[in-house]
């Protein structure tokens, strides 16, 4: 049996690791007593960055409500259909709506999320910062409607709810798209609900969309932040483009057409970020969500 060499750390490293113990265990303990004397709600803790407070487990959070034993903990777990190994960082919508319903949560207890629309021309890079993005604990990442079929890659459910033409049909009927729009071929949209469920959890959402959708949104939701991702220069675009290889000229040719026309809209946006290094560009779209945010909250007093 092959065993994995034990992490060999120095003691420099050691005493940071245990110095970072410490910490993280100071932030959960600090947090929990601020929930038991009511100072702040299970859901400031949920919307905490802070990586200590969202590997905190869910009973322990819950735990910690003024009146509430271990008991009534474990119950409501298992009525909400939450595994009791699950941290904060692992809740989902539907488990996040039910605490806040158990806990009489209402919508101004809680700081409602940013919206934030991303758009630039194909191959600038968004897909990189939408990963990014997908794992930052102060952002949820909307996921569109296609009609376009999957490529290898892709997930339903995940990357895209990939729809025939009919069903997509019935969501515009009813009104269940914040946007939609034709692009190559396909139809696209974004499901209105999950977008406006997470916002009032206090999450900032992303939506990652063509330019005809963000203007859309830019008509429907003013309070909204439209970005627009540029690549550092037009030949910078043309070799990742080109990159991709295993496209015919014609289909290069029509891709760099489109990437053209796209560029042209980038002044209706509010902000244009050139996509140089993707860390910037992620920090600077969350810094740009809690700007939105704070700002809303000023307005809301
Ligand atoms: P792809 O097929 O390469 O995944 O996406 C094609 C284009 O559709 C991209 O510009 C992408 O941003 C856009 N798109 C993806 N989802 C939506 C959506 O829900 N609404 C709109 N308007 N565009 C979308």
């Amino acid at each position: 049996m092959v065993r994995p060499n034990p992490p060999t750390l120095t003691p420099e490293q050691r005493a940071a690791a245990s110095q970072a113990g410490i910490e993280a265990r100071r932030a959960r303990s600090d947090i929990k007593s601020r929930i038991a004397r009511s100072e702040i709600s299970i859901f400031d803790a949920i919307n905490d960055q802070r990586a200590a407070i969202q590997r905190m487990k869910v009973s322990d959070l819950l735990g910690a409500v003024p009146g509430i034993g271990s008991r009534r903990v474990f119950l409501l777990m298992e009525k909400i259909g939450i595994a009791t190994t699950r941290r904060i960082a692992g809740l989902g919508e539907h488990q996040l709506m039910a605490l806040r319903r158990e806990f009489s949560v209402t919508k101004s207890d809680v700081s409602q999320g940013a919206l934030i629309v991303m758009s630039g021309p194909g191959g600038v890079g968004k897909s990189t910062i939408t990963a990014a993005l997908r794992d930052h604990p102060s952002f949820w990442v909307s996921i569109s409607a296609t009609t376009r079929s999957p490529r290898e890659t892709e997930r339903d459910g995940f990357d895209y709810y990939f729809l025939s033409d009919e069903k997509f049909d019935e969501m515009v009927a009813n009104g269940e798209f914040l946007e939609w729009a034709e692009f190559a071929g396909a139809r696209y949209g974004t499901p209105k609900q999950p977008v406006e469920n997470w916002r009032n959890l206090g999450k900032s959402v992303l939506l990652e969309i063509e330019i005809a959708g963000a203007r859309q949104v830019r008509a429907s939701e003013p309070n909204s932040t439209l970005v627009f991702i540029s690549p550092p220069s037009w030949a910078d675009l043309e070799a990742r483009l080109q990159g991709r290889g295993t496209d015919s000229p014609e289909r290069r040719a029509a891709r760099l057409a489109l990437a053209r026309d796209e560029m042209a809209a980038a002044p209706e946006f509010d902000h244009i970020l050139v996509n140089e290094r993707v860390e910037e560009v992620v920090a600077t779209l969350v810094s740009l969500a809690l700007g939105q945010k704070a700002g809303s909250n000023e307005s809301e007093h």
